[in-house]
Formats: structure tokens, C-alpha cells, sequence
């Protein structure tokens, strides 16, 4: 089973952890299958077809901040091919639009008096230069806002920001969330500049994943679609992966699944440690790629703060990749977040669609389904952990009490920015535990832990 070169490493999932855990070990010469559930590679940064357009399933933008993923891109060799555009944000208060772009828009927002609006803005700064806010994870997150920007400006600002995002359950959650998402989006505006820069390689994700691929499979690197697994378990000396009825062998696995689904597949865990994958709350989306013949208002991203628009922001992508790349059209992404078991990820795509282009409309009225030249729309229950205060003390492990297994997730990201940066160096951060766990390999099959 080992190789000459050394480990055979198993990885469930070929989302952008799973790709990067394969990249870095066959780098040391180690051997690697993935076994990844869809028909692609990717995971939540996948690509598909939209009318005759291949794009990102979600929305992506690489901030000049990325350091760990503009890395990776430069040894893939597609930093050249990186574009880099400055573009705007503006806020939908329910009936209109108002800019975002620096001091002077901030001045202007009518629904807050000038002492809100310098709080407003001085809360952005100051949350921006936070370098370690770890002590904010503990710390209740509207308490925090109220304290820095005043009951006002929490209750017309940040409470329906933050309901779009987590829903009621900002009410649980850390200050350290918005402290992280500030501080990264805040990175992405240039020095004196009212504008946001953001990029994105040409071609969009699909070039990454292609890239990617191709490099862990001329490494030698077997890459499984189609292949989900059901569950993991011991043999002599190694482990095994079962995915349709099929039985893989390896050294050593890396279950990168989301918490829910490992706690299903690796049924030695003990109880304990199962309780606390499967007991892990994640948000997810609902998010439809819309390609439009009108163009939107020219801005990447439009946060929504009144009205009853079930929309979180829209995005603009054209703003980022340019209209050429999607056929002079523009790409609209319209999320929804909700909790990962809200019944409307069993809605229908017929009465979603209703639902979505009914808030594109409270934005947008003149936006008629002649405009639409293609729509779909992504369902994922699982983006990132309810960052609930003390989250730390409850993520799950990495390495598990099965010697040679590991769970490895963004539930171990720990604070709370959720990006294929994090993501990668999450993966940098997991290696280090995994390779630096010498316990010994069960001779045999472990004892079942308790269902
Ligand atoms: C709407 C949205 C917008 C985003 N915007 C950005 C952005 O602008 N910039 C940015 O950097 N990041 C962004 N992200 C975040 C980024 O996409 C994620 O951080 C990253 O892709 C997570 O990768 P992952 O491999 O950890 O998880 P996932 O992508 O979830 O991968 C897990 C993989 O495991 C597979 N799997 C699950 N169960 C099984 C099983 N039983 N057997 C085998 N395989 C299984 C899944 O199919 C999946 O491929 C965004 C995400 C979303 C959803």
C-alpha cells in the first residue's frame, strides 16, 4: 500500500482545501487519491455553464491582502493572469441607492445624523486596524457596535447587515465576525482612493481548477469524481474509504467534507468528537448567477439595509472581470443566506427564481425577464460556522483519536473571514498537525465507538 515515495494519503472533498492538502504532500513526495461527491473539482469555488458562459458558481474576487492564494497562483503560473480592478460599493436602503466610496458619501447618507455618520466611519477605521482580534471573539457583537457606533447606527446600519448575512443569529455571535469581515474588505480599498480593488483570474475559477487539476495529475495525484464517500474506517495497519459500494485503501486519510457529512462517514470516532462535527451550526447560501442584457448600477457590490428584499447584497461581477468576458453581458449574483437545515433549500427552482428576481426587482424595477439571458441557481448548506461567541473552544479537532484520520474544514478557521486564502492557509496550518501526529497505526480494526 505505501509507496516508494512515501504515504498514501486519502482526501475526502476536492474543494480548494482538499486540492491544496493533495498539492502540498505530493509535493514532498507523497502519494495522494482524492475522492471528491460531484462531477467536478472545486467545491464551493466550481465552475459551471451559464447560457454560454463558464463562470464561477459563486462569487469570487481575489483582495491584494491574499497573500497565501496569490502565491499559489504565481507557482501554477497564473499571476499574469490576475486582473485587477478598482470599482465601488453602494448601500439599498429599500428605495435608494447611496454610494459607499469614501468620506464624503459616508457624509452623505440621509437616513444618520452627521455625529452618526463620523461614528459610522470611525467604527470602519478602527475595526480595520484591529491586527489581532482574538479578544473579540468572546465579546457579544452588538454590544461592540452599539458601544463604537451608537443604538442608531446599529439599528439602521449594522442590525439588517448583519441579519442578511447570519439571520437572527448575530444576536449569538462575536464582534471578532464583523471585525474580520471590515478589516478584510477594508484592505481591498486603495490607499486615498474612494474605490475598492478586487481581482480575478481571466477565465475565472474554471482556469484555477483546470490548473490545478492538471498539475496534482501529472504528480502522479488519482483524482476521483462522482465518488462520495460513505464511510471511513480501519484495517490493518492503514485506512479504508467506501464510496459506491467501492473500498479504498490508504495510509492515512483527510476528510475536508463539511462537518456534518464527516461526522456521518467516519464511524470510529468517539462519541465526543462526533457530537461536535455533527453539533457545528453552519449558514449557507442560496445564490443565483443571473446574466443580464441591462447593465446594473457599475459598483462590485450593493449592500441591502431596507425594505423586505430577501437579497443579501447583488453583485456585480462585470465590474470585476469586465462585460467581454461574459459577452458584453452583465453577471449579477443575488445570494441568500440562511441557516443549512431553512426549509427553502427544498424550495423548488421555479418558485426561487420568483423569489430572487422579485428582490432584483426592489432594486432594479425596469429589469424584466427579457432581460435575463440565462439564470441558475447554486444551493449550498454549507459555508462557514455560526460565528458564535466562544466558537473557538467549540470547533472540532484536526487530528482525531483514530491515529492516521483527520477532519480538516473551515469550521477549523477561526477567525471568521471564510476565502480560498483562509482556506489555503488553513491547509498550511492543518499539514503541520497531520505531519507532526507519529502515533502509531492500529493493527487492527478499532472497536466501534457507540452510534
Ligand atoms: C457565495 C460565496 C461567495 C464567496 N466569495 C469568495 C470570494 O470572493 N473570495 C474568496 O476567496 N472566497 C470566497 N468564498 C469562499 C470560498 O469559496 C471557500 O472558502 C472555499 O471554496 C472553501 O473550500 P473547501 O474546500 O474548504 O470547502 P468546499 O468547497 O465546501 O469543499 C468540500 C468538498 O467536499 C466534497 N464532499 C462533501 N461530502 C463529500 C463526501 N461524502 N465524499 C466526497 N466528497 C465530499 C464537496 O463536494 C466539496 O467539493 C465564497 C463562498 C461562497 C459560497
Amino acid at each position: 500500500m505505501k509507496s516508494a515515495s512515501g504515504t498514501h494519503w486519502g482526501i475526502v472533498g476536492g474543494g480548494m482545501l482538499g486540492l491544496t492538502l493533495a498539492y502540498r504532500l505530493l509535493k514532498q513526495g507523497d502519494r495522494v487519491t482524492i475522492l471528491e461527491a460531484s462531477d467536478r473539482a472545486g467545491g464551493l469555488a466550481d465552475a459551471w455553464a451559464l447560457g454560454d458562459v463558464t463562470w464561477d458558481r459563486h462569487y469570487h474576487v481575489i483582495l491584494t491582502v491574499d497573500q497565501a492564494l496569490i502565491t499559489m497562483l504565481s507557482e501554477l503560473g497564473l499571476e499574469d493572469e490576475i486582473t485587477w480592478a478598482k470599482t465601488g460599493t453602494d448601500l439599498f436602503d429599500g428605495t435608494r441607492f447611496h454610494p459607499l466610496n469614501g468620506g464624503i458619501d459616508f457624509l452623505r447618507l440621509p437616513m444618520l445624523s452627521l455625529v452618526d455618520k463620523v461614528r459610522l466611519a470611525a467604527t470602519i477605521l478602527y475595526a480595520s486596524r484591529i491586527e489581532n482580534g482574538s479578544r473579540l471573539a468572546d465579546t457579544d457583537l452588538e454590544e461592540w457596535l452599539v458601544k463604537l457606533s451608537g443604538r442608531r447606527v446599529f439599528d439602521t446600519i449594522w442590525r439588517p447587515l448583519l441579519r442578511t448575512k447570519l439571520g437572527d443569529t448575530y444576536k449569538q455571535a462575536s464582534a471578532k465576525f464583523i471585525q474580520s469581515v471590515i478589516r478584510r474588505f477594508y484592505s481591498a480599498r486603495s490607499q486615498g482612493v474612494a474605490s475598492d480593488r478586487f481581482g480575478a483570474v481571466k477565465g475565472g475559477y474554471a482556469t484555477i481548477l483546470e490548473r490545478l487539476v492538471a498539475e496534482l495529475e501529472a504528480a502522479g495525484a488519482e483524482f476521483h469524481t462522482n465518488a462520495p464517500v460513505s464511510a471511513i474506517g480501519c484495517d490493518a495497519g492503514g485506512m479504508t474509504a467506501v464510496s459506491k459500494g467501492k473500498t479504498y485503501s490508504f495510509d492515512k486519510v483527510i476528510v475536508t467534507a463539511p462537518p456534518p457529512h464527516a461526522a456521518r462517514m467516519c464511524k470510529d470516532l468517539e462519541p465526543g468528537e462526533k457530537a461536535r462535527l455533527a453539533g457545528t451550526r453552519y449558514q449557507g447560501v442560496i445564490c443565483a448567477s443571473a446574466l443580464l442584457t441591462k447593465p446594473l448600477r457599475g459598483g462590485y457590490m450593493t449592500y441591502i439595509t431596507g425594505g423586505d428584499c430577501p437579497l443579501t447584497t447583488v453583485i456585480d461581477m462585470s465590474s470585476v472581470a469586465g462585460k467581454q468576458a461574459f459577452g458584453g453581458r452583465t453577471l449579477a449574483y443575488l445570494p441568500m443566506y440562511l441557516p443549512s437545515d431553512d426549509p427553502l433549500f427544498e424550495a423548488s427552482d421555479e418558485d426561487l427564481k420568483a423569489l430572487i428576481l422579485g428582490g432584483l426587482n426592489q432594486l432594479y424595477p425596469d429589469i424584466s425577464a427579457g432581460d435575463i439571458a440565462a439564470f441558475r441557481i447554486s444551493r449550498a448548506p454549507h459555508v462557514f460556522p455560526v460565528p458564535v461567541r466562544g466558537y473557538a473552544s467549540m470547533a472540532p479537532g484536526i487530528v482525531t483519536s483514530v491515529p492516521g484520520l483527520y477532519t480538516v474544514n473551515s469550521a477549523n478557521i477561526l477567525d471568521a473571514t471564510f476565502s480560498v486564502n483562509e482556506t489555503i492557509e488553513l491547509a498550511d496550518r492543518a499539514l503541520a498537525q497531520i505531519l507532526g501526529d507519529t502515533r502509531a497505526m492500529p493493527r487492527e480494526a478499532l472497536p466501534r465507538a457507540a452510534e
